[in-house]
Order: C-alpha cells, then structure tokens, then sequence
C-alpha cells in the first residue's frame, strides 16, 4: 500500500455526486459498447512501484498532463528571464545533457534546455523534460563532470517522477479524480455535459422534479469543473514552478542526488565529482551562501551520502548501480 497523507480537512476526495455522475457516465458507453465496467478506486490505481527509486508512489496526474501544465511556465520563464545563445554554455549543457539523459535511459526522449543569463548559483527542471540552468551554476560548477552531477540531480527528479508525486500529494484532496488521474476542468465540464444530455437525451418528456435533479448534478459537477481548472492552475503557475521549483522533500532531494550520481556513471562521468561539488558548495556557505542552499540539503551531508553511496555501488562490482541502495547503517 501506499501512503499518502491528505490533511484531515481534504478528505472529500472526490466529490460524491462528481463521482456517481463520471460512473454512471462510463457505465452507459460501457453498456453500449457491451463491455465490462470497471471503476478503479482511485488511491489503489493510483498507487505504483517507481522502477527508478523502489519506492511507492501515490500519483494522480500522469507525465503527459503534467508536461501540458508545464509549458506555460518555460515559455514564461524564457520571456521573463534573459537566457544566454552563447554557446559555450548552450552547447555545453546540450551535450552534457544529451549523455546524461542516455545515462538514465532517456535519450530518445526530447528534452528542452535554457541557460539563463543570471549569476544565480541554480538550476531547475520542470515537467516536460525541461531542464534551466542559471549561468552561475555553469560557471561554478566549471568541468563538464560537476554540470553532469547537477544535470543528473535534475534528471532524477524526472525518473523520479517527483513533481507528479508532489502535485498529487498537495491537491490530490482537492481534485476531482476519474479512473485514477486528475482531470482538466475543461474535460471534465465536457464530462459533465455529455453526462446530462446523456440522462435527458431520446426522451421526449423528462418530469419537471427529475429535470430539476439533472440540472442540480450537472451545476456541481460544473463547479467542480471549475475548482480543478484553479487548482491545477494554481499548482503549476509561475510562481509554485520557478524559484523555489516545487520545494521537493528531503527523501525526493536524497533520491535525485543517488539518481544523479547514478545516471554519471552510465554515461561515462566521474561520480566522485559530484561530491566534490557538494564539497565545493559547502565550503562557499557562509552567511550569504549560494541560492541552490536554500531549497536543497545540507551540502555536507549530500557530500557524505553520495561517497558512501558511490563507494558502495562500486564495491558491489558487476551487480552495482543498478538501484539507489545504500549500504546499511554499520
Ligand atoms: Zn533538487
């Protein structure tokens, strides 16, 4: 089972009539189309093994979808923020990206990259494959190994899967869910109108006290129409997206880092650099440390668990890097 923990106040899940009226909906085209009908309950479809981490995850919002959301916030980003054409940094990051991505089994998926022309000591991604550098991150990571360990970390939170888990956690009480996922509002005012023309279609009489019924579900279902679309906007606007990019759980951050070092060594990179970045990032701390601090781990600590992490996979020989085990605690 997975877990997830909505707040006790977010426990209407899915709306009652919502969800009678999407049921019924599919039980009729099912009936016509002389099929089964098999309603998932949505926290069990929802529930699944991530390949990459082992651990289980509770989504409600699939890769394309979220992919959807997402590009509002990169074109808006791009035109808010100067991105760089130099091509010592597109270039670069293109190819580091490029190997990284093979690294994690990825490369014949399309992926976006921005350098945009701060001193910022950040980096980002978004879904979608969209990954953003800052030029200050480029610059103060310097070798193409310690881009790649940043590059990788940001990959990690695509195989991950860490923004749908995320999302899912924070508005899976709120949205109304059909079959396991979040739907748009405009799919689900779509839904709500086939489902009422539905109930009166074909009949040349409907009594005024059923009507009045029909008219009532199909006002809340259209309310609810309405809360997924401000939900799903909300949670994927500029502001949730960019800067603090969905402040990701330690566990989601620990998890990036051992990805990250992980997709490195596929790809040829010397993972040992990534802790000599944390190390690097640590020594810069100080009082007014680098901006990547804020939203992310103790440096020192990620440094200590990525060695203990690396020298444990080598020491696993041929059956090593294929997971993101840690030795036990000794
Ligand atoms: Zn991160």
């Amino acid at each position: 089972m997975c877990t997830h923990d909505f707040a006790q106040n977010d426990t209407q899940v899915v709306d009652q009539d919502t969800k009678d009226m999407l049921n019924r909906r599919r039980m009729i085209q099912a009936l016509a189309a002389g099929g089964v009908v098999s309603v998932a309950s949505p926290a069990l479809s929802g529930c699944a093994t991530n390949p990459e981490t082992g651990s289980k995850q509770f989504l409600l919002i699939g890769d394309s979808q979220l992919s959807e959301m997402a590009a509002t916030s990169w074109a808006e980003a791009k035109a808010k923020i100067p991105t760089t054409t130099d091509p010592r940094y597109t270039t670069r990051l293109k190819n580091i990206g490029a190997r990284i991505a093979q690294g994690a089994n990825k490369g014949s998926e399309t992926w976006d990259y921005a350098v945009f022309d701060q001193d910022t000591k950040n980096a980002f991604v978004l879904p979608g494959n969209r990954v953003g550098f800052y030029r200050g991150m480029m610059d103060f990571a310097n070798t193409d190994d310690q881009i790649a360990a940043i590059m990788g970390h940001e990959v990690g939170h695509v195989t991950g899967k860490h923004a749908a888990e995320r999302v899912s956690q924070q508005l899976g009480g709120q949205l109304v869910v059909a079959g396991g996922s979040a739907i748009a509002g405009s799919q689900l005012a779509k839904k709500c109108r086939k489902n009422a023309e539905a109930q009166i279609g074909g009949r040349g009489q409907v009594p005024n006290r059923e009507l009045a019924v029909i008219q009532r579900n199909y006002d809340r279902c259209m309310t609810s129409a309405q809360r997924n679309t401000q939900y799903l906007n909300a949670a994927l606007g500029m502001g949730f997206m960019i800067g603090v990019v969905l402040p990701y759980s330690r566990k989601h951050e620990t998890q990036s880092d051992l990805l990250g070092a992980k997709y490195m060594y596929k790809a040829g990179y010397n993972p040992y650099e990534a802790v000599k970045l944390w190390e690097k990032m640590a020594a810069e701390g100080g009082s007014r440390g680098p901006e990547f601090l804020s939203t992310h781990p103790d440096p020192m600590r990620r440094a200590e668990d990525l060695h203990n992490y690396i020298k444990y996979q080598e020491q696993l020989g041929s059956q090593g890097w294929e997971s993101i085990d840690m030795p036990e605690e000794s």
